[in-house]
């Protein structure tokens, strides 16, 4: 073999060496990018389903938020609305609490109630939108309820209006104030409620002074009991306060007279209690008497959507 033959054989041993050397250099690229796309596609499957809850929750919220604040949006409907309210006491994880009876509904029986409300398009009105709902012909959705929480427990503030946070949903409290007065335990106190008040989620209403059945007191104790309560409200919350829930629904005649007379337009009742039945309010229930749905510690979201059905059902059928 010639200098020049071998010459050229050794350029091409080195040029058969540099397409070697790129060949792996680019299997070695082509193999890093297959590991990150095969890490990002199990990073994402991975995370699917616990984000599932709050992607609902982000798709819903602009729905839940903007909907009922802009009223001029409101649908109309052709006859009065039906609301479906609900009555709720207390909501807990805590065992102990837990043994307190049908009245307490554990909390994740409550955020299943709400995950579910949400996914299914439910509007929880703010007081002022349920008096708008009960009085006018507009609605912000035929898809509507109204969350209420009896004797303003404590649990409100500890346990549901985290919930309530998490998925933007409105309630209303009743709030016994002679109770937050004297600073009983298991009790909301004023910053609570005022702190809850601000964020938009909760407002809060008349349940008395001192939790008694006002259909058993003479004119003057129901007066004091009505009076001094709204009283209390108004200037804690600078509101005027014109929603009384009846303790244990106890009411009768002259008591609506009262509540009248003392500015309150709108009282609502206690299924089971008084003759009162469980139904969805309309404005022929009358509305210092308007019905609610017992929520017991059972009543998860199957036993609950049968209380909405009807209701929405109607109002679809009765929107122009
Ligand atoms: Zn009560």
């Amino acid at each position: 073999m010639d200098r020049r033959s071998r010459r050229k054989k050794k350029i091409n041993h080195r040029g058969k060496m540099v397409v070697s050397v790129l060949i792996i250099l680019l299997l070695i690229v082509a193999g890093v990018f297959a590991y990150w796309l095969l890490g990002n596609a199990k990073h994402k499957q991975e995370s699917t389903p616990s984000s599932t809850l709050h992607q609902l929750t982000r798709s819903s919220s602009p729905r839940q938020s903007k909907t009922p604040s802009d009223t001029s949006k409101w649908l109309q409907s052709t006859a009065d609305n039906q609301l479906p309210i609900l009555m709720f006491h207390y909501a807990s994880s805590q065992a102990a609490d837990l043994a307190g009876g049908s009245n307490w509904m554990p909390d994740a029986t409550l955020e299943a109630d709400l995950a579910l409300l949400q996914k299914q398009g439910y509007t929880t009105l703010t007081a002022r939108q349920a008096v708008q709902v009960m009085t006018t012909h507009t609605k912000p959705s035929s898809k509507m309820v109204w969350l209420t929480f009896d004797d303003g427990s404590l649990t409100l503030y500890r346990d549901v209006f985290p919930l309530l946070k998490k998925y933007h949903m409105h309630a209303t409290g009743a709030i016994i104030t002679g109770f937050v007065d004297k600073g009983q335990s298991g009790i909301l106190t004023w910053d609570q409620i005022k702190e809850m008040k601000a964020s938009g989620l909760v407002d809060f209403v008349s349940h008395t002074v001192s939790h008694l059945d006002l259909g058993t007191l003479d004119q003057a104790q129901a007066t004091e009991q009505l009076e001094q309560s709204k009283k209390e409200l108004d200037q804690q919350l600078n509101q005027k306060t014109d929603i009384i829930v009846y303790p244990a629904g106890g009411y009768n005649a002259a008591t609506l007279d009262i509540a009248k007379s003392l500015g309150y337009k709108y009282g609502l009742l206690d299924p089971g209690r008084n003759g009162a039945v469980a139904k969805e309010a309309t404005l022929s229930d009358g509305l210092l008497t308007l019905p609610r749905f017992r929520m017991a510690s059972t009543t998860g979201p199957d036993a609950l959507f049968p209380y909405l059905e009807d209701a929405t059902r109607y109002n679809e059928a009765h929107t122009k």
